[in-house]
């Protein structure tokens, strides 16, 4: 038989050549590579879900809410108690994943035509979403320590005026938080372009020394603060994201979401899990400890760590960063190689995880000595 490949089928131009998103999902004792809360979720919050799902079971003949009213107004009431700013139902959507959220949002203010700017390093799935809306992609710099240059970020919105302005905070690789003055200057500048719609990715925040940039919203309606549940609430198998914006916003990426997105399901799982937030944010901060002692531990070891606000830490530098992933692996430790030459990422895990993994660099630093 003939093998058909991607690029045999008529497949959209963009997409020719591409590879899709894909963090391996190996099989090893300790898997440090995607971002996850390593804790399970407790027995009493599983035994609420088998509660809520058997109630949405038994009217899973008809469509769910397709509003997910009660489950927005509890992202709100969360928002609000959290995010040191008052939001309600209207200001806040949901979907599958904050992914969905931001497909949406470039469905909606990006597509063909149009285009999109990443500080980059950054959040991998902003360029993939775009190029899946058709939406164009415009790679935006940051500094030599991964901050985001304020004059020269402004500059390439005045330059190449996106329609989606992707500000990542904490950023994902590098770990780094972006100010409330950036992200409003920014914001300026992007008005002053276009006007285009600010998206502040927040997918870590709960992680973060800062405060939520939530309050920024108010009085801006073109900025969305997107939100996931993948993340903090460790619930990254529940595919559940949303947004915090004005109201229009939420109207606007009505217009192109799917009737019924969200499942009867994940609507009553998600809204156990809100049950059980303090429970879950008690976990949050386990894992920031053991993210600043990976932080101090490695800069013990003699690597370089970027600063982080996220569950995640950026070490380097390598001289060969696959290999060196590859080496850490063979010792049973599945870290992140994001492409960002001579750094590699690994997610904090238990302490018992975080224990092996500075066990394997450990060794790899006495390698090197030999
Ligand atoms: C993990 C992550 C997300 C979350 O994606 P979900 O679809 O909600 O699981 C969003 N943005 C960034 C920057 C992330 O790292």
């Amino acid at each position: 038989m003939t093998e058909i490949r991607i690029d045999d089928l008529p497949v959209r131009d963009e997409l020719r050549g591409k590879s899709p998103y894909g963090a391996p999902q190996l099989d090893v004792p300790v898997q440090l590579n995607t971002n996850e809360n390593p804790y399970p979720l407790p027995e009493p919050l599983v035994a609420r879900i088998a509660e809520r799902v058997a109630e949405a079971a038994r009217g899973l003949n008809r469509y769910p809410d397709r509003d997910a009213v009660e489950l927005r107004t509890e992202l709100a009431r969360y928002l609000t108690r959290t995010g040191k700013h008052p939001v309600a139902l209207e200001n806040v959507w949901a979907a599958n994943g904050s992914n969905e959220v931001l497909q949406q949002l470039l469905q909606t203010f990006g597509g063909p035509g149009r285009t999109a700017i990443g500080f980059e390093p950054s959040y991998s799935m902003h360029a993939l979403i775009a190029r899946g809306t058709g939406t164009g992609w415009i790679s935006g710099p940051r500094n030599e320590d991964f901050t985001v240059d304020v004059e020269a970020a402004a500059a390439a919105i005045a330059e190449h005026r996106p329609d989606v302005v992707f500000i990542t905070s904490p950023n994902n690789p590098t770990g780094t938080a972006v100010a409330a003055d950036t992200v409003l200057a920014l914001y300026e500048a992007a008005q002053a372009a276009k006007p285009s719609v600010v998206v502040v990715d927040e997918a870590y925040v709960e992680f973060s020394h800062r405060d939520s940039l939530l309050p920024l919203i108010e009085g801006r309606p073109n900025l969305v603060v997107s939100r996931t549940m993948s993340k903090a609430f460790g619930a990254a198998g529940l595919r559940l994201g949303y947004l915090a914006a004005h109201p229009a916003v939420v109207d606007a990426v009505q217009l192109v979401r799917l009737p019924y997105h969200l499942s009867a399901v994940t609507q009553a799982t998600a809204l156990a899990a809100l049950e059980h937030t303090d429970t879950l944010l008690g976990y949050v901060e386990q894992l920031k400890a053991e993210r600043d002692r990976l932080v101090t531990e490695l800069r013990a070891l003699g690597y370089r760590v970027t600063d982080s606000d996220a569950n995640f830490v950026q070490f380097g530098k390598f001289p060969d960063t696959h290999a060196t992933w590859r080496r850490i692996l063979d010792r049973g430790v599945l870290v992140r190689d994001n492409g960002v030459p001579g750094w590699l990422r690994v997610t904090a895990g238990t302490p018992e995880e975080n224990d092996a993994f500075l066990d394997a660099v450990r060794e790899l630093m006495k390698e090197q000595e030999r």
